[in-house]
This record gives C-alpha cells, sequence and structure tokens, in this order.
C-alpha cells in the first residue's frame, strides 16, 4: 500500500455499536488518531434504526444480566443525571406465560439467575393481569382456531420494572457528539468497505504473498474512497460481519436474520388507546413492552404516535440469510397478515382489524449461544453478535471493545461492575448460553 491514508484505529460501521465503541476509545486512547467510516451517509441508519429499542435486564445468563443492567443504568445515567433527553421510558417489560412455560426449567433457572443478580422481577397471576389488562384474553377455552394455532393461554406475568424504551437516533447522537468532541478525525459516511487488507509480515515484496508460511495480519482496509492503513481495524459491521472476515478466513460464528416491524396507529380505536393508556404497571401510564406466550408476537407502546410497533421474533422455519441487497430487508405485508395479526388479535381483541400504516425490516446478528462477541484477531478487533439486543448492550461493549484494545485484562462497567475483557471471545469463550430471546 502506498499513498493512502494512515490512522492508528479504523472503525468499519458507525451503528450504535460503532459509535459507542469510537467514544470509549477514544476517551481513553486520547493520543490515538481514530476515524469512524459508515457506507450509510448519516451514523445510526442501518439496524440501530430499524431496531424496537426496547431494553431489558431480564435475560437468563448472567452474561447477557450484567452487559445489560450496566448498559441501562448508564443510559439512565445519561438521561438524568448529564441531561441528554434519550426519551428513555421506563415503561417496564412484561412477558406473558402459560402455566407451562412458567414451570419449565428454563424459566425456573432464569428466575434464579434474576434473583441472585438482584434484578427487579415481579410475577403476576392470571387474575391480577386480567384486572390489570381487562382486554387481554387468557381463555381460549372452546376456541379452534386458538388450538388449531397451538395458542398457549396465558396463566402468568414476568415484569421488569427496570426495562423500558428508547429512541435508538438519540443513543447514537450522544455517542457521536461525544466523540466527535475528542476525537482527532471527523467521521466520514458514504465509505464503503470493500475489503480487508491482509499484509505479509514482514513482507518479503514477492508477487503472491502473503503465503500460508507468512505470518499476516490486517493492516488497513480498502474502501470505495481508497485505502486506509491502520494499527487496528474495528469491524462493529453488526448483521454484515461476514462479509469483510469470511474472504479473510476469519469465522464470525454470527449469522444474520431478518426482522420486522410494523406500526399500527390507536388513535381513533377506544379499545387499543384502553391497552395503550393501561395503568398500574409503572408511573408512566402505560402497557408495558410485552411479549406474548405464542409464536415470538411482541409489541412495543408507542405514546408520541399513539400506537404500537409490532414485531415477531420467529424461530424455526423462517431462513438464515446474508443481508446482500435492499430487496432481502423489504417487509412483507402476509408476514403481518398471516403470521403475526392471528395471534395478536387472539390474545388482545382490541387488535381486531388493526392494519399496519408503516413497516420495516432489519437484520439481526445471532450468535450461537445468543451472547455477543468481543475478539480480537490478526489485528481486527470485532464487536458484534448482539443476537437482536445490540442497543441494551451497546455501553457494556464498547467498554470491552476499548479494554481489550489497551489490553487491559478486565473491562470497566458502568457502575463500577467488571467483565473480563477476553469473555466474550471466539475462543476461552467465559459465558452461559442465553435462552431468553426474541
Ligand atoms: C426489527 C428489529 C428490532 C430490534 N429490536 C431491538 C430491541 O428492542 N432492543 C435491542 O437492544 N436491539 C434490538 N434490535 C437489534 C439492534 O438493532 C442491533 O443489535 C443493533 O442495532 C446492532 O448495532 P450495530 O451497530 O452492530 O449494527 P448496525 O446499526 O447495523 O450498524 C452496522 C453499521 O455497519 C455499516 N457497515 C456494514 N458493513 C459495512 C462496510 N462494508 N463498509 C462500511 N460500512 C459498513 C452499516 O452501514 C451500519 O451502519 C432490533 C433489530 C431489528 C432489526
Amino acid at each position: 500500500m502506498s499513498n493512502e491514508e494512515t490512522v492508528d484505529i479504523v472503525i468499519v460501521g458507525a451503528g450504535v455499536i460503532g459509535v459507542a465503541t469510537a467514544y470509549y476509545l477514544q476517551k481513553n486512547n486520547p493520543s490515538k488518531k481514530i476515524l469512524l467510516v459508515d457506507r450509510y451517509l448519516a451514523a445510526g441508519q442501518a439496524n440501530t434504526a430499524m431496531s424496537a429499542a426496547a431494553v431489558r435486564n431480564m435475560f437468563a445468563s448472567s452474561t447477557n444480566q450484567l452487559l445489560t443492567d450496566t448498559s441501562i443504568k448508564y443510559f439512565e445515567h445519561v438521561q438524568n443525571e448529564i441531561g441528554y433527553d434519550l426519551m428513555f421510558e421506563k415503561i417496564g417489560y412484561l412477558w406473558l406465560l402459560s402455566e407451562e412455560q412458567f414451570g419449565h426449567e428454563s424459566v425456573k433457572l432464569w428466575m434464579k439467575r434474576m434473583k441472585e443478580s438482584n434484578i427487579s422481577c415481579k410475577v403476576y397471576d392470571k387474575k391480577q393481569l386480567k384486572k390489570l389488562i381487562p382486554n387481554l384474553n387468557v381463555d381460549f377455552t372452546g376456541d379452534e382456531e386458538a388450538e388449531l394455532m397451538n395458542l398457549q393461554e396465558v396463566s402468568y406475568g414476568l415484569f421488569g420494572a427496570d426495562c423500558g424504551v428508547l429512541d435508538p437516533t438519540r443513543l447514537v447522537e450522544y455517542y457521536l457528539e461525544e466523540f466527535i468532541k475528542i476525537s482527532k478525525v471527523k467521521p466520514r459516511y458514504g465509505v464503503d468497505v470493500q475489503a480487508l487488507i491482509v499484509e505479509a509480515d514482514p513482507p518479503l515484496e514477492l508477487p503472491g504473498e502473503p503465503f500460508v508460511w507468512q505470518k499476516k495480519h490486517v493492516i488497513g482496509v480498502r474502501t470505495n474512497k481508497g485505502n486506509i492503513r491502520a494499527e487496528t481495524v474495528v469491524l462493529a459491521t453488526g448483521a454484515w460481519a461476514n462479509e469483510l472476515l469470511d474472504p479473510i478466513g476469519i469465522d464470525s460464528l454470527t449469522k444474520a436474520k431478518k426482522r420486522q416491524i410494523f406500526v399500527l396507529h390507536a388513535a381513533d380505536k377506544a379499545e387499543l388507546l384502553e391497552v395503550l393508556n393501561t395503568k398500574g404497571f409503572s408511573e408512566m401510564d402505560s402497557i408495558p413492552f410485552t411479549i406474548l406466550p405464542s409464536a415470538g408476537v411482541y409489541f412495543r407502546p408507542q405514546h408520541q404516535e399513539k400506537g404500537f410497533w409490532i414485531g415477531c421474533g420467529d424461530k424455526f422455519g423462517r431462513e438464515y440469510k446474508y443481508i446482500q441487497t435492499d430487496e432481502d430487508l423489504v417487509p412483507e405485508s402476509a408476514y403481518y397478515e398471516d403470521s403475526i395479526y392471528p395471534v395478536l388479535s387472539k390474545y388482545f381483541p382490541a387488535f381486531t382489524d388493526a392494519r399496519p400504516v408503516n413497516s420495516w425490516a432489519g437484520g439481526y446478528s445471532y450468535a450461537p449461544d445468543r451472547i455477543p462477541f468481543v475478539y480480537k484477531e490478526s489485528g481486527v478487533l470485532v464487536v458484534g453478535g448482539a443476537s437482536g439486543s445490540g442497543i441494551m448492550k451497546a455501553d457494556a461493549l464498547a467498554r470491552i471493545a476499548d479494554a481489550l484494545y489497551r489490553g487491559e485484562p478486565e473491562a470497566e462497567l458502568f457502575g463500577g461492575k467488571t467483565m473480563l475483557s477476553t469473555a466474550l471471545g471466539l475462543k476461552n469463550r467465559k459465558v452461559e448460553v442465553e435462552s431468553v430471546i426474541i
């Protein structure tokens, strides 16, 4: 490489994880020249913007509990102490469960681990739920359709009071503004990274190198705007991680899956407004972010636009797919009509006849154990595999990436808690498998 630009660190990807990582890296390595690039024309435009942006500390693995609990506390600190409005609303999280689900070993373990970690969780029984949410259907007796659809009746609700929703764009703006205040180089957009450049160490200037017998590492990136040489390349490319890692023989172990959101308005529907403004769960007079017992259907109440965002964490039967073209991210109206709507309207009849006024799709980046990755290999530091919960883990992941860069054995998370900086590595991973995913 000659005549190319040289920086200390180039960060590829300006989603929430990339901007948070940029901020902590620059804060703790003030002399380093750090360049943040993205192929979109602004930060946070990809999956971060597509997110339902719910934040919860209710996970079964202590790893995810720590990543989310400390991140959420930091977001609260940003909003309440620093005074930067992330539009964080503590409306809580409500998992509706059947008798069978509630009694399952995995749920028992989940509740036990949350108790050990002092994570707030209140259990509601069917009677209490019905009183709080009169529109909730908890009885499918004699309902042949519900039986055909394998819908489980609601018996319990697990409520996490410290959970809520925020505006992911505000969160991106916060980290980005903080980064720009201290950075030496401005972030650059419209920069499409086409490849990671692998060079022999030391280069012998022979045609065809690097050969298998040579030492080699990533020394920069090839982009549509020229090459950028960097001592460390940070990859925060989310669902596109494989695009750059596969060609150089690093198996990211992550897979992308399409996820969709459908927007429903409630303004002119009294029963839906009643559901939206459910009292008794939090000071917000709002139905919590709610997950139904069957099919992975969930909704986020959306008070500014008086409506709901509906999503679905489907599992077996829907493909994992590389996201390559815009068409891979087109929302499917039939997915709402035929898969989501029948389930939603059974549990909440107030949604009967409710049709989307807007919709979009993005991609999750799933790790096999549903725990994120942060690792450094051959000059590239990868932070990703957030498995559908990267907003709520962004602060902790960024701090771990920075600690790993600095060679610190432990990362200090918000509130003084720590995590081994190698715990989320590809090798010697020290994590528990996560079972509570949507
Ligand atoms: C429908 C949906 C609902 C979700 N709900 C939630 C939720 O409720 N709570 C939650 O915590 N998470 C949720 N998520 C997941 C969350 O959005 C992600 O985990 C998070 O945004 C990941 O952040 P990121 O920075 O890794 O990815 P992204 O925001 O996707 O950022 C990656 C960036 O890398 C850039 N990039 C990629 N490849 C290249 C390249 N070659 N050159 C240059 N730039 C490149 C992209 O343009 C992009 O800006 C949801 C996701 C979806 C799709």
